[in-house]
């Protein structure tokens, strides 16, 4: 059966729902392989270029209350995050860009709490695309206004990262109660208008089920300008109301990326190395993944506690590992 399903993917055949469940359910090791053997074909065929993001962390001051019941980012939300509150100059964030740039990086996220309506992420983009040939992704949640799109279109921005995590309204309201799944929504829908590439990805491990998850990924397709997905897994951080709650199983978080690369053969598949661990980046590639996020070079000047876990990707030890894999890092 999982034969079948895997050949019918291979010929660029649609899935349905679920073949894709049967993928996802699948327990054998020599079956999952097979999978992971297909995911990378796929991937492949389209081109063997690995992409590199490194991030700036713009702000940790966040207006979400309640706060996200496993924000370990914010002030004050865990001892292991930044937990003091900061707002980054313009110098920090220029020498941070420098940094990136100097280390052969090609492409740089710009992330921040909600609050500023974009205007954090506006100044940023205009210090990138100012000082550097990097390129930019910027991702301040569910918090763009039109005109803060317009200004960072006008700018040239490469990507807008809007995640929805889940689409599951309950498990949403659940985990982020003073957030809103329609403002992200919203958010995804102008940039998509807007003609700017779309990040969006899945924070796996909320509570929601398999079929949330197939649910998830099919309705990403109704935004045009869709290039990027983030699979990301739930990492508890200490001190979070969730401090108890599982983390989210390594090999389903593979599973995920493998289908949505069936499913996407032509998308961006994120991995932020602090949700799946520097240590597994090798099987997130195993498994179809096409860009490694939070890669921080050694000449970076800032302290760096990755969104998800305090965790990152050393650019160096990435680098090892895809070339290892005969696979090609993407530099400038
Ligand atoms: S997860 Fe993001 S939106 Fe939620 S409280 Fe933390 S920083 Fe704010």
């Amino acid at each position: 059966m999982i034969d079948e399903i895997l050949n019918k993917a291979k010929q660029g055949k649609e899935l349905t729902d679920n073949e894709y469940l049967e993928l996802l359910n699948i327990n054998d090791d020599e079956e999952l392989e097979k999978l992971f053997k297909v995911a990378c074909e796929i991937r492949d065929n389209q081109s063997k270029v690995i992409k590199l993001t490194s991030t700036v962390h713009l702000t940790n001051k966040c207006q979400i209350q309640p706060r996200c019941e496993y924000c370990g980012f914010a002030e004050e939300t865990s001892s292991t995050g930044y937990y003091n509150a900061f707002y980054k100059s313009n110098e920090e964030i220029l020498t941070a860009v420098k940094s990136i740039q100097k280390a052969h990086i090609p492409r740089v996220s710009c992330s921040g709490g909600y609050g500023y309506k974009g205007k954090q992420a506006v100044n940023a983009c205009k210090i990138v695309k100012e000082n550097s040939n990097l390129e930019i992704l910027v991702n301040v949640g569910g918090d763009l206004t039109e005109k803060s799109v317009q200004d960072l279109s006008n700018l040239g921005v490469d990507t807008i990262c809007c995640n929805l995590e889940t689409i599951n309204e309950d498990v949403f309201y659940q985990r982020k109660p003073g957030d809103s799944l329609d403002q992200r929504i919203l958010t995804c829908k102008r940039v998509s208008d807007a003609g700017i590439g779309l990040s969006s990805g899945l924070l796996l491990g909320l509570g929601e089920s398999k079929k949330d998850r197939i649910k998830h990924l099919r309705y990403l397709s109704n935004f045009k300008t869709l290039e990027e997905i983030p699979i990301m897994g739930f990492n508890p951080y200490p001190d979070t109301p969730m401090e108890d709650y599982p983390a989210f199983p390594l090999k389903e978080q593979l599973k995920m990326v493998a289908i949505t690369r069936i499913m996407y053969p032509e998308i961006t598949i994120t991995m932020p190395t602090p949700t799946v661990g520097p240590e597994n980046v090798e099987f997130s590639l195993k498994a179809g993944a096409n860009n490694l996020a939070t890669v921080i070079a050694d000449n970076y000047p800032h302290e760096v506690k990755g969104v998800g876990s305090p965790n990152y990707g050393n650019y160096n030890k990435v680098v090892d590992v895809i070339e290892k894999l005969d696979l090609i890092p993407q530099t400038i």
